[in-house]
């Protein structure tokens, strides 16, 4: 019998009358640098500011403007666990409702204050007791902590292709869509066929337009329905908001017991997963499309695509799916390498992320000099259970590599990190330390353990995914999300260095 679910955030119990209260400075106005100031507020820590580049909050649901965005995790469960949402209108939100939640959210627990919208940060130092932290536009602060936020899908990556800066139509990225053009009537190229490009055709392909889909790998794609939430369901949900929490909590139990699992080991949970969409890609009824649709790899090695939607869209005859590989970009369009080309008025790029970029291009240097990109150099992103740096103290990362990440609501693990930077500073406020840092030792450990877990997931069973880090190994959590919130629930102060 399993244990039920931990809560996944230990309550924040105030600072005691007389601790030390440090200033926390907070890198990013999304979804987790928000909750990292709702909980300081519930501390009784009011000395930390939220810097964030753009002038609104929401993040990556601010950032993308792409039609179909929409969350293809369940919205009663992309939801912070404290604040249940009745009014969402789809079991997949879509993205400016998310937005909007975002907004409520900073609003109602006062965040706005503490926010200083349009400031970037280009450069953090440690001087041996504070962070010290520049900003683009030349204005300064500093802080006992200092805390990114800053998500890791944000720095859109353009593709390798020749010729693509000689397009002669509209060319943007997914991440970066230009709201002035109207697809209506246009011939549209569409490159990448991941979560965001399936999104994309699924709406896309409702317009009047042509839309030619260039796929280099067909990806797995889980039958998930989508459903409008109707009005009396939504007044039910406001009047009992337990529905709301039940459902929380429902999403969570299967989505550790069933989609994790299949992840992570083999086992009932894959065979079910593989089984599902192989029957999804069966509703494509034309053989060759389905051939060309078929991937030569397991399911869940790259992100699985959540979406009842995509097959029916590509099956429209408004679509057309290229699988040549593509030779170079001309003026007209799409020249791939049968010789062919693939007249465009519009190419739009969803073409991923630099995943491994993290907070950088910002440089964090520590007070012996060293600089972060000098100490993920060699090995690549890595980070004491993925939130805090061997050599860099009082810096925490939210949403680091090794992470749980992988098709998870990223909401639920980014509380229980927060549950453990917030218990950190605590332990701050009562003295048991100035500065701490992870032990070199420990995250070796860490490592070891890593890597030793990796065998038997899913995402080293061959395939090319953004989950793959420099050294190899998946920067993902190769076990079950119960076991990264478990983790986290207390600081293990053994593992760092006190000073
Ligand atoms: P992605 O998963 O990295 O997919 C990029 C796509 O572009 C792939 O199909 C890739 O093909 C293709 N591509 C890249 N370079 C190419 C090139 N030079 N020529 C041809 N094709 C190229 O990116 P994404 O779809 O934007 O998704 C990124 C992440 O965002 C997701 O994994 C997920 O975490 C998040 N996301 C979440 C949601 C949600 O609903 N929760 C929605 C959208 C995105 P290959 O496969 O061959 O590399």
């Amino acid at each position: 019998m399993n244990a039920p679910l931990s809560p996944p955030i230990p309550s924040i119990p105030p600072l005691p009358e007389g601790a030390r209260k440090p200033r926390v400075l907070i890198l990013g106005a999304g979804m987790s640098g928000l909750l990292m100031g709702i909980q300081l507020k519930r501390a009784g820590i009011e000395d930390f500011s939220i810097f964030e580049k753009r002038e609104e909050v929401g993040g990556t649901w601010r950032e993308n403007r792409y039609p179909g965005l929409a969350c293809d995790v369940p919205a009663h469960y992309y939801t912070y666990s404290f604040e249940p949402n009745p009014e969402w209108h789809h079991r997949f939100a879509r993205g400016p409702e998310i937005q909007n939640y975002m907004r409520h959210i900073a609003d109602k627990y006062d965040l706005r204050r503490h926010i200083v919208f349009g400031e970037e940060a280009a450069d953090a130092r440690f001087d041996g007791r504070r962070w010290q932290v520049k900003m683009k536009s030349g204005r300064e602060d500093s802080g006992e902590f200092l805390v990114s936020a800053c998500g890791f899908l944000h720095h859109p990556r353009e593709p390798q292709i020749p010729g693509l800066e000689h397009f002669a139509g509209k060319r943007f990225h997914s991440a970066r869509w230009d709201m002035s053009v109207d697809l209506k009537g246009k011939r549209i190229g569409l490159i990448g066929t991941g979560s965001t490009g399936a999104q994309i055709v699924s709406a896309v392909s409702k317009l009047p337009c042509e839309l030619n889909v260039f796929q280099r790998t067909p990806q797995w794609v889980f039958p998930l329905p989508d459903r409008e939430y109707p009005l009396a369901e939504r007044e039910l949900l406001k009047r009992f908001p337990i529905i709301a929490r039940t459902a929380y909590k429902f999403f969570d139990q299967s989505f550790d017991h069933v989609l994790a699992r299949a992840m992570i080991e083999p086992g009932w949970q894959r065979r079910m997963v593989e089984a599902l969409c192989q029957w999804n890609l069966d509703r494509v009824k034309d053989p060759l499309l389905r051939r060309h649709l078929t991937p030569d790899y397991q399911p869940m090695c790259k992100r699985i695509i959540m979406s009842w939607d995509f097959y029916p869209a590509m099956q429209r005859p408004s679509v057309k799916l290229v699988v040549d590989g593509i030779e170079r970009v001309e003026e007209q369009g799409i020249r791939t390498v049968d010789g062919k080309l693939h007249p465009l008025d519009v190419l739009v790029l969803a073409t991923g992320f630099n995943t491994h970029e993290y907070l950088r291009p910002l440089e964090l240097t520590n007070a012996q000099g060293l600089t972060l990109s000098q100490a993920w150099g060699e090995r690549g992103p890595h980070a004491y259970y993925s939130l805090a740096i061997p050599g860099f103290p009082n810096f925490f990362l939210l949403g680091g590599p090794h992470s749980p990440l992988a098709n998870g609501s990223v909401i639920r693990y980014t509380e229980a990190l927060v549950g453990y930077v917030m218990q950190c500073i605590g332990h701050y406020g009562e003295g048991r330390f100035n500065t701490l840092a992870p032990r070199q030792d420990a995250t070796d450990a860490f490592y070891d353990s890593l890597r030793e877990s990796m065998q038997g997931t899913v995402w080293v069973s061959g395939c090319q995914n953004w989950y793959i880090g420099k050294d190899g190994l998946p920067e993902v959590w190769p076990r079950r999300p119960r076991e990264f919130n478990e983790a986290l629930r207390r600081p293990r102060l053994e593992a760092f260095e006190l000073n």
